[in-house]
């Protein structure tokens, strides 16, 4: 890692495509019964309608215990600790009340439903439960920000369903402390905010430029000093602050570019749902200098990957 805090953050790259993908294919795991798409967003914000009077609950004795407060992020990337230490719940007055308050027991509760569909990790899971979601959402969703569904964040795109967000987590972490990361598809945010629980410094690339705005502005008042985002095509991935130990991706493409996987360091795994109408989620090893491996998981529904910004 070269990166220095004068360094950080950092601009987009250019394109590097130098080597060549050797990936092979392991046998499909389980496949999951039920895929929440983006699709479906719109549906499940309108099904689940009735789901805005669900508990959310004051929890005034959690409001000191907030992300602003996460000293441990502000330390160098060099000296930084194998691993933040797990954020508190931020209060929604950070956020200048224009959302409810949510106990934690209501994310502790999705929390569960995550941890009952397979995800087993308990960094992730802890770092599930310390993100608002219904932060990154518009007050008018609040209701609906711990079912386990994606839902609309405007663009034409969607906030990922909880299990998906954590499950490509847990894949990517494999049990160890990740250094750098990078995430394709910022959308709102949300991702990042629970990738910044569980790696020490996190990049993340929007392309839609009304969005990457949105994020940054979900994101400021939780003062998260190892997430770095940038407005670009995340295609072409993001050179500068590459090798990256993990790379995840929001979005699906036919294929996963070859420049995020040089950007890959040896070693370092990528997660993608890779397809169109039918897509899978894809784990790439990367085993050296121009060898990688591929491992298929479960069926999953993400928005495309695009080319370019907007
Ligand atoms: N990470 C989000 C999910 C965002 S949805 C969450 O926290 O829930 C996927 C996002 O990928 C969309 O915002 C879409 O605009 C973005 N996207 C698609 N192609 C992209 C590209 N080439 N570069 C960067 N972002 C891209």
């Amino acid at each position: 890692m070269t990166g220095k805090p004068k360094n950080f953050p950092l601009s987009l790259a250019s394109l590097d495509d130098k080597s060549r993908r050797q990936a092979g294919s392991a046998p499909p795991a389980a496949t999951r019964p039920a895929v929440a798409t983006p699709q479906t967003a719109t549906r499940n914000a309108a099904v689940n309608g009735a789901a805005r009077s669900a508990p959310l609950s004051a929890s005034p004795s959690k409001a000191h215990n907030n992300l602003a407060a996460r000293s441990a992020y502000g330390t160098p990337p060099a000296a930084a600790p194998a691993r933040p230490a797990m954020p508190g719940p931020m209060p929604a007055a950070a956020d200048g009340g224009r959302h409810p308050q949510v106990s934690q027991a209501v994310r502790r509760a999705m929390v569960n439903r995550v941890a009952a569909q397979g995800v087993q990790d308990k960094v992730v899971l802890a770092a599930m439960e310390a993100v608002q979601r219904h932060l990154f959402m518009e007050p008018a969703l609040s209701g609906q920000a711990y079912i386990d569904a994606s839902l609309p964040i405007g663009h034409h795109q969607t906030i990922s369903q909880p299990y998906i967000v954590a499950r490509m987590i847990e894949v990517m972490r494999n049990g160890t402390d990740l250094r750098r990361v990078l995430e394709i598809g910022t959308g709102c945010g949300y991702q990042a905010a629970v990738l910044s629980c569980v790696a020490q410094e996190v990049y993340s690339i929007e392309r839609i430029k009304p969005l990457h705005e949105l994020a940054k502005s979900n994101l400021r008042p939780m003062r998260i000093p190892n997430l770095r985002l940038h407005y670009g095509d995340g295609m072409l991935g993001l050179a500068q602050a590459a090798p990256f130990d993990g790379i995840i991706l929001a979005c699906a493409g036919m294929e996963v570019p070859q420049a995020l996987l040089d950007q890959l360091a040896i070693g370092g795994r990528l997660v993608a749902p890779v397809g169109g109408r039918h897509q899978v989620l894809q784990l790439f090893e990367r085993s050296g200098k121009a060898e990688w491996t591929s491992t298929t998981l479960e069926n999953c529904h993400f928005v495309p990957l695009r080319p370019g910004i907007v």
